[in-house]
């Protein structure tokens, strides 16, 4: 059975395929299955903005959909960047911009969380989504250069995200969280 994931991004693409080869589905980009669509992300937590991109994948071509909508919620920002994260700021000034806003927040009050959203929509519409989160705490300078976006100061334990190693963070990260949580809940509607 074809599943469409509701975005181009290759690692993605890899993880997703990763666990459900096993359960007998192929993964194909929604570019691949020709519904190529940029869905508005107008909702207001993971969960809707999740849900907006598989049902736009969804509609075009009734196959079983997966899509997927994640971020950093720091604490003593009220949540922020949350849902907003990829557009926080200039793509490169990500970090610059929650350091700046946390320069005077002592060490007890950095806590964050990086969140991951996974929703499927089933062949006759039925849809379910899991939240997977990653504890941890917003450091006080860029560390590390391995990942992409807030990886740098998202500090797991005495490490941040961009100095562990992929095989690292992919074990212990909010997208793996949701990716396990997701398989379950698959397996026991098989
Ligand atoms: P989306 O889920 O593809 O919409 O991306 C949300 C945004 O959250 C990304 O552009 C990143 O800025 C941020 N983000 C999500 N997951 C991670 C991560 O594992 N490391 C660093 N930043 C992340």
């Amino acid at each position: 059975m074809k599943i469409i994931l509701a975005s181009n991004n290759k690692n993605k693409l890899r993880e997703f395929s990763e666990i459900l080869n096993p359960m007998g589905y192929e993964v194909i980009t929604q570019a691949e299955a020709g519904a190529d669509i940029e869905a508005e992300e107008n909702g207001t937590t993971f969960e809707e903005n999740s849900y907006i991109k598989a049902k736009a994948a969804y509609d075009l071509t009734k196959l079983p959909v997966i899509a997927d909508d994640s971020g950093l919620e720091v604490d003593t920002l009220n949540g922020e960047p949350g849902i907003y994260s990829a557009r926080y700021a200039e793509p490169d000034k990500l970090c610059e911009t929650v350091l700046e806003k946390m320069k005077d927040v002592p060490d007890e009050k950095r806590t964050a969380r990086f969140v991951c959203v996974v929703c499927y929509i089933g062949e006759n519409g039925e849809h379910f989504t899991v939240r997977g989160t990653c504890e941890g705490k917003i450091g006080y300078e860029k560390r590390g250069t391995n990942g992409f976006g807030y990886d740098p100061i998202f500090m797991y334990g005495e490490k941040s995200f961009a100095e562990l190693t992929a095989e690292e963070k992919n074990s212990v990260s909010h997208r793996a969280d949701a990716l396990r949580k997701f398989k379950q809940t698959l397996q026991k509607g098989k």
